[in-house]
C-alpha cells in the first residue's frame, strides 16, 4: 500500500463514517481551538456538553479574554487538568492584543500561546486553516505502531519521533484537517486498544500487525510507576455567629490555581487525621481549631497520584484566618458555595454540604 492509497483509502473511510461532534464542519478557528484543548485528556463524550456551554458563555476570543478567571474555572469545573483553562484564558488575551483578535494561523505562531502544545498547533492550523501538520496523538500512535509493526516502546520519545516522521509523510496536503480528524477517528472507532476491527479498516492492505498477528502486543508500552497515595485531611470551619464556611483559593502558580478548597493537607506519620488538620489549619491560616466531628472521606485519583480525602468540622478556638499559603480566603453561605469552583473532591463535599442545610 502506497503512502497516497493510505491517504485516499482513509479519507473515503472517514467521508462515510465520521461521527458527529459540535465542533465538526465549525470554520471560526477559535471554537476549533477550544475543542482541542478541552479534547487533550478528555473523551468526546464528557467534552460535548462542556464546549457547548463554554462557546454560549464565551462566544469570541475577545469575550474569552475579557472575562474573570473565576467565570472561565467555574466553567471548566469538573472538567479536570484546569491549567488547560488558566492557560486558555491568559492566550486568549494575547490573541487579542499581540494578534488583532485572530488565532494564529502557522505553527510557529500558534505554538507561542501559552497552552498550546505540538499536538494543538498541529490540530488547529490543519482543520482551521489547512496546513499540512500531523497530529499524533495515543489514537494515532496506536495506528500507525501497529500499520508499520513497531515494537518498541511507545512511551520512549524515539518511538513517538518514529511515528511524528511517519505521520507528517503521510499526511494529505489536500486535505491535512479531515486526514488527522481520520486518523484519531480510525483509532478510536476501529484500531481499538483491544480487539480492533481490521476487517472493516481501510488500511488493513497494509498493516504489518494484522499480518503478523501482534495487533495483541503492539504498541507495546512499559508498565507505568506506581501513582503515590496521599492521606489528606481538610477543616471545615463554620462561624458561630452567621454559620458562614471558610473557603481559601489556591495559588495561581500551583497544581489546581486558581480554585477555592477547603484548606488542609497531608497527614504526616504517626499523626492521627484530626491532628493533621489541626495542624494543616495553623500553618494554612494561622488559627488554633478544634476537629470535631468527621463529615466524609473519599478517594479521588489525579494523573500523578491519588488521595483519600476526609473532612473535618472545626471548632475555632482563637485566630483570624489568614490567607498564609493561599491568595486569599473568604467565609461563604452553603447557598453562595455553588458559585465558586472547586476542584471534584472538594466539589464533593460543597454538594454534602449543601445537601445537610
Ligand atoms: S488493520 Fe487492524 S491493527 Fe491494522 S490499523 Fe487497521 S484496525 Fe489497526
Amino acid at each position: 500500500m502506497t503512502n497516497q492509497e493510505f491517504a485516499t483509502e482513509l479519507l473515503n473511510w472517514y467521508q462515510d463514517h465520521k461521527r458527529q461532534m459540535p465542533w465538526r464542519g465549525e470554520a471560526d478557528p477559535y471554537k476549533i481551538w477550544i475543542s482541542e484543548i478541552m479534547l487533550q485528556q478528555t473523551r468526546v463524550d464528557q467534552a460535548t456538553p462542556y464546549f457547548q456551554n463554554f462557546i454560549s458563555l464565551f462566544p469570541t476570543v475577545y469575550d474569552l479574554a475579557k472575562s474573570d478567571q473565576q467565570e472561565v474555572l467555574k466553567a471548566w469545573e469538573g472538567l479536570g487538568y484546569y491549567s488547560r483553562a488558566r492557560n486558555l484564558h491568559a492566550a486568549s488575551k494575547m490573541v487579542v492584543e499581540e494578534f488583532d483578535g485572530k488565532v494564529p494561523e502557522t505553527y510557529n505562531k500558534i505554538i507561542k500561546l501559552k497552552g498550546v502544545g505540538p499536538y494543538t498547533a498541529a490540530a488547529v492550523t490543519s482543520i482551521a486553516f489547512n496546513k499540512p501538520n500531523a497530529v499524533v496523538d495515543g489514537n494515532v500512535i496506536r495506528v500507525l505502531t501497529r500499520y508499520l509493526g513497531i515494537e518498541d516502546d511507545t512511551r520512549s520519545t524515539k518511538t513517538r519521533r518514529k511515528v511524528q516522521e511517519f505521520a507528517s509523510e503521510l499526511i494529505d496536503p489536500e486535505h491535512p484537517g479531515d486526514f488527522n480528524q481520520a486518523m484519531m477517528e480510525l483509532g478510536s472507532e476501529i484500531c481499538t486498544p483491544s480487539n480492533p476491527d481490521c476487517q472493516n479498516c481501510p488500511i488493513q492492505a497494509g498493516c504489518v500487525a494484522t499480518k503478523m498477528a501482534k495487533t495483541d502486543t503492539i504498541p507495546y508500552k512499559s508498565p507505568a510507576k506506581k501513582k503515590p497515595h496521599h492521606i489528606i485531611g481538610v477543616g471545615i470551619i463554620e462561624r458561630d455567629e452567621d454559620d458562614k464556611i471558610l473557603i481559601a483559593l489556591r495559588p495561581n502558580d500551583a497544581m489546581l490555581g486558581g480554585l477555592w478548597e477547603f484548606p488542609g493537607g497531608k497527614k504526616e506519620d504517626n499523626e492521627k487525621i484530626q491532628q493533621t488538620v489541626e495542624r494543616e489549619l495553623k500553618e494554612e491560616l494561622g488559627v488554633e481549631v478544634k476537629a470535631y466531628k468527621e463529615l466524609m472521606s473519599l478517594k479521588h485519583t489525579y494523573s500523578h497520584f491519588s488521595i483519600t480525602m476526609h473532612a473535618w468540622f472545626c471548632k475555632l478556638i482563637s485566630g483570624d484566618p489568614k490567607p498564609k499559603e493561599s491568595q486569599e480566603v473568604r467565609w461563604v453561605s452553603r447557598e453562595e458555595l455553588g458559585k465558586f469552583p472547586f476542584p471534584k473532591a472538594n466539589k464533593v463535599l460543597t454538594e454534602k454540604l449543601t445537601q445537610k442545610s
